[in-house]
């Protein structure tokens, strides 16, 4: 039995009731452990697979793993049993925005506040390849502090689902928050939709209604296609002018992320520093020379440990195949000697090597390989300070060269260091080295 009494798997104390969507109920909960308030969202495997969403429930699970942000709804853990699907999330204990909202219009600078913050979340979800697509006020929750928390990333779609063109084609999110080129199925950048919605987000916050509303859905939609809308008196010149670059009907000419970042009316009151998420990588390394914590490794909980144990992981449930163009990599070395190493495998490989936040380093071909450039995503996760997983994981290219940089090129260079890994062609299991480095 996974509930005895309100009891769920021996871990948590279900609470209240926080909320319904269509496919999932949301419960308070207590870690009984650590005492942590926690929400618990119950899915019903079988209606999901029913309507054919279990990609979408796999999908949400792997974005929520691999993306880490204050402003993002953190997924602790997945549990699971033969009827239900168990996640345990952060408790927004705020509840959602659109409550806020339903009692009317904001103050422009607590607007101004939550436009801020869902603008560096969504930021980060890009830098990462995730898109939101589904961005709205009711998906959008507070905690304690009255700070913005995204949540529900079952509609986002990550830039591996893009066709050969480069583009999402799937059609989805909720009708007055989405951008003209999603509705004319046209094949959309999901950065520039998200960018979209953001706008159509702030107008809301701003004004207390929607910019498109019409009873007629096809009228509706005809004014999102021409954006066509009129600001109330009390919105002020400067936020008219960015409300009209971000609601550009033409995705080529909307404002984009940064520029959004750059603009004055944005820039005004208490801008929270944020790491910059460039795409460009080498601008990375430079933000992470002058924060060394940045690349501190995110680290992982006894449940994670478990889960990566091939006998206990849960990721087979919901994740799609591997398709060997991901593996992992146990190494009894410190973050910082793992880093110089794979700076210096890189180097040897011919890659281009930058760094992200949190423990991420990214390994770039210089050419154009046979699917486009190869790119390899290493990420550390620290089990304990002198011991680390590396997550090696293809993020674009062909899959032949990938396994060839890994098995010729990562493994071999790591060998002296590797305990143990997981994924391709070379499991192994070695004692662990004397460690040396570990007062390094
Ligand atoms: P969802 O199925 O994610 O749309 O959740 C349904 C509702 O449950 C939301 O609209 C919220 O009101 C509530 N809810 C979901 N997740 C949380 C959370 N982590 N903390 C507090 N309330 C939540």
């Amino acid at each position: 039995m996974d509930i005895k009494g309100n009891i769920l798997m021996e871990r948590y104390e279900l609470g209240r009731l926080l909320g319904q969507g269509t496919f999932a109920k949301v419960y308070y909960a207590r870690n009984l452990t650590t005492g942590q308030s926690v929400a618990i969202k119950v899915i019903d495997k079988e209606k999901v697979l029913r309507v054919g969403l279990i990609n979408q429930i796999k999908r949400e699970i792997s974005v929520m793993k691999r993306v880490r942000h204050p402003n993002i709804l953190q997924l602790y853990e997945v549990m699971a049993t033969k009827t239900k699907i168990y996640f345990a999330l952060e408790y927004a204990k705020g509840g959602e925005l659109f409550d806020k909202v339903a009692n009317g219009k904001l103050k422009e600078q607590i607007a101004r506040k939550y436009f801020q913050q869902l603008i560096n979340a969504v930021d980060i979800c890009h830098s990462r390849g995730v898109y939101h697509r589904d961005l709205k006020p009711e998906n959008l929750l507070l905690d304690e502090n009255e700070n913005l928390k995204v949540s529900d990333f079952g509609l986002s779609a990550l830039a591996e689902s893009k066709h050969q063109d480069g583009l999402l084609h799937t059609t989805c999110g909720t009708p007055a928050y989405v951008a003209p080129e999603v509705i004319t199925r046209r094949g959309y950048d999901g950065d520039k939709a998200d960018v979209w919605s953001c706008g159509v987000i702030l107008y809301v916050l701003l004004a207390g209604y929607l910019p498109f509303h019409d009873s007629n859905l096809v009228e509706m939609y005809r004014k999102i296609g021409k954006s066509e809308f009129r600001f109330p008196n009390w919105f002020q010149p400067e936020v008219r002018k960015l409300i009209l670059r971000i609601l550009d009907p033409n995705p080529v000419n909307r404002i984009t992320i940064p520029k959004i970042k750059e603009n004055s009316w944005f820039r005004k009151g208490n801008v929270t520093k944020e790491p910059s998420s460039d795409k460009a990588s080498g601008s990375c390394s430079t933000y992470l020379a002058e924060s060394q914590d940045l690349m501190k490794p995110s680290n992982m909980n006894a449940f994670d440990i478990i889960s990566l144990s091939p006998g206990f992981d849960l990721t087979a449930l919901f994740e799609e195949p591997r398709q060997k163009t991901e593996a992992r990599l146990t190494i009894c070395r410190r973050a910082s000697v793992i880093i110089t190493k794979l700076e210096e495998i890189g180097k040897c490989l011919g890659m281009k090597v930058s760094k992200r936040e949190a423990g991420l380093l990214k390994l770039e071909a210089m050419q154009e390989g046979k699917k486009g450039i190869l790119s390899i995503n290493a990420e550390i996760f620290e089990l304990t300070p002198s011991f680390h997983l590396v997550e090696v994981k293809k993020s674009n290219g062909d899959t032949l060269e990938y396994q060839k940089v890994l098995n010729e090129g990562l493994r071999p260079g790591l060998q002296d260091v590797i305990w143990n890994s997981q994924g391709g062609e070379q499991e192994q299991q070695e004692a662990p080295q004397q460690q040396q480095d570990q007062k390094s």
